[in-house]
């Protein structure tokens, strides 16, 4: 019987990838994740199968379980991969080799700053397993923990027209006059019973079951709508919001969502569309068709998650964006890291040769926002400012924080989590 520590620290878990060439002990450890509730268990055969299934469900993994002997990609070259997408979850090795050997690979992992939490020696013991996952607290996951495992797909379908998802929006703040000059919506759900879901759980649901399209549009209905209520009390910032593949790879979308804007009295271009830097590597010629006719209706179109996706200059040259989003892994790093902070830097500087804006995301502490300010960063978005809030306490937050004054100031939201 599982330590009931060990069956919570599970479920704490979302998504569960297993690397390794042995199928029978994949087949094991598979059943044990499952067993102890992690929604989402995938395998691979070796580290380069194992990269593509990472790549394709990176929002929901967050616990890798790596072989260290494999054909094709080894396990150390695996752990170089896993360095540079920024992978943050768990991670444990699994091996037959020679106990220096796996000593050596755990060092590794740790100078790669991975969040190496055990090693493990075949043949496997499930009690092993048992203990390493008991000792597992994971107060950096940003996901609800227990509770998304419950919530199914049918919720969700149900959630999106019940109006149960719905947006929060984090301040972006301009670095030099500290004016509050956007708002990212972030989409959240508000469970009935389970409490708020975090979109790492449900986007990847959405992406999954043909939801995106109706997802991205129900933010963008209620994206819409705080506007014109924010506007009739001086509040106007451009409002980010996230563009699912689905939208892009639909030839109306551009159309649609401008009468929508047009109707509700509002200007494309008070509108910021994300895209993120891996959509911008896949793109395909209807997406290319979409953000060209976006773009010429004035939306901003922003590149998120900017170093992770490698692109190219040549995908950044063909096509005016307006906005580049470093990405937050890089931001966060960059305090102590030189590789992280020549990287911002460097993304910095491309960025202002291709006239774009650059804002710096995930921006926690002071020395985050010191840093930021003087790489030449135009805005910040991060829990330095404020963490994503309810659309009702938002107008009321940007009065305050410009100090424009109110007679009504509520504390946002900010201790839920997210
Ligand atoms: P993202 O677009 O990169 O959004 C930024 C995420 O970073 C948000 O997480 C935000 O809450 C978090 N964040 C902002 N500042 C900080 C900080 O200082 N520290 C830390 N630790 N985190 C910070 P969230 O809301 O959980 O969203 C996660 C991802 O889910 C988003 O990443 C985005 O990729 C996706 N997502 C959220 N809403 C939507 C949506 O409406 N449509 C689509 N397509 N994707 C969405
Ligand atoms: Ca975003
Ligand atoms: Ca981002």
């Amino acid at each position: 019987m599982p330590s009931e520590a060990s069956a919570n620290a599970a479920s704490d878990i979302s998504g569960v990838l297993i690397v390794d060439d042995d199928p029978v002990l994949v087949a094991i450890t598979e059943m044990f994740f499952q067993k102890r509730g992690a929604a989402n268990v995938y395998s691979a055969h070796d580290g380069a199968h194992g990269l593509e299934v990472l790549d394709r469900h990176a929002n929901i993994i967050d616990f890798i379980l790596c072989d260290l002997n494999m054909p094709q990609m080894d396990g150390i070259q695996f752990l170089r991969h896993l360095k540079d997408r920024h992978y943050r979850g768990h991670l444990a090795i699994l091996s037959g080799e020679q106990s220096a050997i796996v000593k050596t690979a755990k060092g590794l992992a740790r100078a790669h700053n991975l969040n190496i939490v055990g090693a493990l020696t075949k043949p496997l013991k499930i009690n092993d397993l048992e203990i390493m996952l008991a000792g597992l607290n994971a107060p950096h996951n940003e996901v609800a923990p227990t509770a998304p495992v419950l919530a199914t797909v049918h919720d969700l379908r149900h959630a999106l027209v019940n109006g149960s998802i719905v947006p929060y929006f984090q301040p972006k703040v301009s670095v030099e006059k500290r004016l509050v000059c956007g708002a990212e919506a972030l989409a959240r759900w508000l469970h009935p019973s389970l409490g708020m879901i975090g979109p790492n759980f449900f986007i990847p649901m959405a992406e999954q079951n043909g939801l995106m399209g109706q997802l991205t549009q129900k933010i963008f209905d209620q994206a819409i709508a705080s506007a014109v209520l924010w506007g009739k009390r001086g509040v106007a910032p451009k409002i980010s919001v996230n563009i699912g593949s689905e939208s892009l790879n639909r030839i109306e979308f551009p159309d649609q969502i401008a009468a929508q804007i047009g109707a509700a009295g509002l200007e494309c271009s008070s509108f910021v569309l994300e895209i993120t830097e891996r959509q911008l590597v896949e793109k395909s010629a209807t997406s290319s068709e979409v953000l060209a006719r976006l773009r010429i209706m004035g939306f901003g179109i922003s590149i998120d998650d900017f170093g992770t996706g490698y692109s190219n200059i040549e995908q950044l040259r063909e096509f005016p964006f307006t906005e580049l989003k470093i990405d937050q892994s890089f931001i966060r790093e960059a305090a102590h890291d030189q590789f992280a902070r020549t990287s911002v830097e460097a993304s910095t500087k491309l960025g202002k040769q291709l006239d774009l804006r650059l804002v710096a995301e995930g921006v926690e502490t002071e020395a985050d926002w010191r840093f930021v300010a003087e790489t030449g960063i135009d805005e910040v978005q991060g829990y330095y400012v404020a963490k994503p809030m309810p659309a009702d306490t938002f107008a009321d937050w940007v009065l305050q924080y410009e100090g424009r004054g109110t007679s009504d100031l509520r504390q946002p939201e900010q201790a839920s989590g997210f």
